[in-house]
């Protein structure tokens, strides 16, 4: 495992990228949830956590990598109709649940929703990945959460094309290696 590595967000979904923080088989399985600030990094940049964080909450890599974990096996299971325990996920949905208020726009003059953080503990933290997961799980058809089809590429993501023929994480990557494999392949039989 190396660290420092730039994390994927090729999935069009908060939950698959979250997911997706842990690719490659073998040998060349890359870990970027390493450490607890690699978990904040990952949060800022997902865009779930606006709030600067100078010392993150004691336990979240574990607390992070114990969702994900969780997450990708509920997902695995409802693909194949199966039940599975969600228990870390639930964990995470009921101590990190936000605070819902109400505040009065003196602009507008309207009282407006706002939804806080309950606090900078882990939970509260990685809630939104959770949230997208349940809302994954109960609102998406989970047919367009795909794969991708290099033979070498454990990525996830949710096919939002119109035709629904995504194939590839990206094409840039695997689109383009696999194209030219399918080419050479041809030209060698033909
Ligand atoms: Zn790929």
């Amino acid at each position: 495992m190396s660290s420092n590595i730039a994390p994927p967000f090729i999935a069009s979904n908060l939950a698959l990228d979250f997911i997706n923080t842990q690719f490659g088989v073998g040998e060349e399985r890359q870990e970027c949830l390493d450490d607890d600030s690699s978990v904040i990094a990952w949060l800022q940049q997902a865009g779930v956590l606006t709030d600067l964080c100078e010392t993150p909450p004691a336990g979240i890599t574990k607390l992070a990598r114990e969702l994900r974990d969780n997450m990708r096996d509920l997902l695995i299971s409802a693909q194949q109709g199966c039940a599975a325990d969600p228990a870390v996920v639930n964990h995470v949905l009921e101590k990190g649940c936000p605070v819902e208020k109400i505040e009065w726009e003196p602009t507008e003059a309207v009282f407006q929703k706002k939804i806080d953080k309950r606090n900078m503990d882990s939970e509260s933290l990685l809630q939104p990945v959770a949230a997208s997961l349940v809302q994954l799980l109960t609102e998406e058809d989970l047919q367009l959460v795909k794969q991708c089809e290099a033979s070498d590429c454990v990525l996830l993501f949710h096919d939002q094309t119109k035709s629904h023929r995504r194939r590839w994480c990206s094409m840039a990557t695997c689109g383009n290696r696999m194209k030219a494999a399918a080419h050479r392949a041809r030209k060698k039989t033909g």
